[in-house]
């Protein structure tokens, strides 16, 4: 399946959750959720009731909707954390904020996942003072990622917005150098967003 170049707003209206992929709107009371929270379309009267196999789809694809990956990218990791031991539902968790992008996001570089994933691929990211400019990268404990350009004004409007996000306690930023350790690597109780992630491995075991 192809990436959604459709509107972002009406993702999180489908999903009825704030997905938080349009930057510095979503905080404001112009976010689409804080306006029109129902459905996208015009028959949003006969839906709501959802059959298992619904809830465990809707689950899949908020999710994927959140790291913005496609179906593909998002069964592989799934794959990976199939293979890992211990629970496959957290092991996909974190798998997927291992990301470069989501670390790019969540340090602050990038107001959303998506501008995130630019500027990985556009090559302004460095891992241990090395270029990677591969969003899928999975960081790993003690990983520093740097911004290569300090006068980047994207990632210098990002950062500007960073402390209403707030950063995870699993890494350290340091504003100034436009740095970020990752201290420890997370664990399915830091990643705070409402997931239910045993209903996605229970849509692919079917
Ligand atoms: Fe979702 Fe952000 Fe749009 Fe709100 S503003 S609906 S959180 S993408």
């Amino acid at each position: 399946m192809s990436r959604y170049v459709g509107p972002s707003c009406r993702l999180c209206r489908r999903e009825a959750i704030k997905l938080f992929l349009k930057g510095e709107r979503c905080f404001t009371e112009k976010c689409a959720i804080e306006k029109r929270n129902y459905p996208p379309g015009v028959h949003v009267e006969v839906r709501g009731k959802f059959l298992e196999y619904g809830l465990r789809l809707r689950e899949k694809q908020k999710v994927r909707k959140i790291y913005g990956l496609s179906e593909k990218q998002f069964k592989r990791f799934f794959t990976m954390a199939e293979r890992k031991t211990g629970i496959t539902g957290a092991n996909f968790l974190v798998l997927l904020e291992r990301r470069l992008d989501n670390m790019v996001f969540r340090l602050g570089f990038a107001t959303s996942r998506k501008e995130a994933r630019q500027i990985v691929s556009h090559n302004h990211i460095l891992v241990n003072g090395k270029k990677v400019n591969t969003p899928s990268f999975l960081v790993k404990e003690g990983d520093v990622i740097s911004v290569k350009h300090k006068d980047l004004p994207s990632v210098r409007n990002a950062l500007e917005s960073v402390v209403r996000r707030g950063i995870p306690s699993w890494i350290e930023l340091d504003k100034e150098e436009m740095k970020g350790i990752i201290k420890l690597l997370p664990t399915r109780e830091d990643i705070t967003m409402p997931i239910r992630e045993q209903l996605i491995v229970e849509y692919y075991s079917r």
